[in-house]
């Protein structure tokens, strides 16, 4: 499982068709088939804090189940929070370019994104033809660096 997927609870795949969910930028996931929306932590943090300004994360929490130290990761990799001004510059974990917030400049999460899309298009492909269970090979390859 991708680090990027263990920490966010990315949604693959579409709750109402089961197709492919792709990736539209801060936290926001749409389906290719149907256009249902859904989000990630990320997301579902972001869009709570911006209609409750100043809300702690036990009411964040309470409100959308996204757990305290999830909501306290995020917040410290300033990916909600960003520092207007801030000197100090944090690296792409890929490409290793500086970046204001997160963990990877935008080209790289959009490439890591479509990697996985491209891998749960190749799953349904698979489910439909019954081949079974993903045995490794070209389907296992990362593109993050194990820490
Ligand atoms: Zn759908
Ligand atoms: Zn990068």
């Amino acid at each position: 499982m991708d680090r990027l997927d263990m920490f966010d609870h990315i949604p693959k795949v579409c709750q109402k068709c089961g197709g492919v969910m792709v990736f539209k930028g801060v936290g926001e996931y749409q389906c290719e088939k149907c256009n249902f929306l859904d989000y990630d932590d990320y997301g579902k943090v972001r869009a709570y804090i911006e209609q409750h300004r100043g809300a702690t994360a036990m009411e964040i929490e309470a409100a959308i189940g996204v757990p305290q130290k999830t909501i306290r990761r995020l917040l410290r990799e300033s990916r909600i929070q960003v520092a207007e001004g801030s000197k100090s510059f944090l690296h792409c974990e890929i490409c290793g370019q500086p970046i204001r917030s997160g963990r990877f400049c935008p080209q790289c999460e959009v490439a890591v994104h479509r990697n996985m899309e491209e891998k749960q298009r190749e799953q349904l492909r698979r489910d439909k033809k019954g081949y079974g269970s993903e045995t490794g090979g070209e389907g296992q390859r990362r593109f993050m660096r194990e820490n």
